[in-house]
């Protein structure tokens, strides 16, 4: 590392003992909150033009698309414009009583799978992949309730990333077990195990459970009949950092502590501790993840969770 430094010409090595001679510190180019430097400039046209904020790219595209309401210093403003080119947007304080949620549309491709192995007729892998991920609208959410009082839709520019993720593949073999349940319904348990998964996962690896991406996405390959999901949690930075391998390796722990986690919440039809909100997820999403989460550990628990390399 040091002889590396010295190439760029910021180290040197000097009675064995390396110094820094470059005049600007190292972390000054570094940002302690997002991978990406670009960020985006929040204007204030209250009154004059002021500039209040700067918010990274990734959050800029939840937080400030159009009609948005925008929470700083526990005031808040509704954006108006959005200048993507430039990289602005321009609020004006506002009281309302209401917040805004985006609503994204993520597609995962597997690029390449570094290895998998059987839970059942199920089966877990990790590798990497290309996250596909687009704002396409917004809900607005009144203050206390919780209710939906409106929404609009959004069309921001397309994002893709190449990062690692760790993934359960439910082929139809696996989910026909679960008769009583509908496809939807069916959907709507792996999703709401895939809120569960985030929470242990983030547990697990001690990170930030928004370090993972959650994506539901059908499997499509040449000669696939039926319908195929694919559970992904993804490392949501450019590149991956590092979460996917060491997920596979602990998915005996994973997913025996994602039961454990809905098995006890004392919740009916599911919350945001668990499976997700009940009217978010559907009203069997609890059951049915558990069902499916229980059939997992067992499996795995019956193949010795041998990998595969
Ligand atoms: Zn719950």
């Amino acid at each position: 590392m040091c002889r590396f430094l010295e190439e760029l010409g910021v180290a040197h090595h000097s009675a064995g003992a390396w110094h820094w001679t470059s005049d600007t510190y190292p972390a000054d180019a570094i940002s302690l909150r997002a991978v990406t430097s670009d960020n985006f400039v929040v204007v204030d046209i209250t009154n004059e033009e002021k500039v209040i904020a700067e918010v990274a790219f990734p959050a800029a595209l939840l937080e400030l698309h159009e009609k948005a309401i925008y929470l700083h210093e526990a005031r808040q403003y509704q954006v108006e414009k959005m200048d993507y080119p430039q990289r602005k947007a321009f609020v004006r304080q506002v009281e309302c009583d209401y917040f805004t949620d985006a609503i994204d549309y993520t597609q995962v491709k597997i690029l390449e799978e570094f290895e998998t192995c059987p839970l059942g007729a199920a089966r877990a892998a990790h590798g990497e992949v290309r996250v596909n991920r687009q704002i396409v609208g917004f809900k607005k959410v009144k203050f206390y309730t919780n209710e939906n009082v409106g929404a609009g839709a959004l069309s921001l520019p397309e994002q893709e990333m190449h990062t690692t993720s760790f993934w359960l593949h439910f082929p139809d073999p696996f989910l026909a077990r679960f008769s009583d349940l509908t496809p939807t319904e069916k959907l709507n348990s792996i999703s709401g195990m895939g809120n569960a998964l985030r929470t242990v996962a983030a547990l697990l690896l001690m990170c930030d459970p928004r370090d993972f991406g959650v994506s539901l996405t059908e499997e499509i390959r040449p000669g696939l009949e039926g319908f195929e999901p694919n559970l992904h949690l993804y490392d949501s930075y450019p590149g991956g950092i590092g979460l996917s391998a060491p997920l596979y390796e602990l998915r005996p722990r994973l997913l025996a502590g994602a039961l454990d986690l809905i098995r006890g919440c004392p919740c009916e039809e599911g919350c945001p501790s668990c499976v997700g909100p009940a009217g978010e997820t559907g009203a069997r999403a609890k059951d049915g993840a558990t069902r499916i989460l229980a059939a997992l550990v067992e499996a795995g628990l019956e193949s010795g969770a041998a990998p595969q390399k």
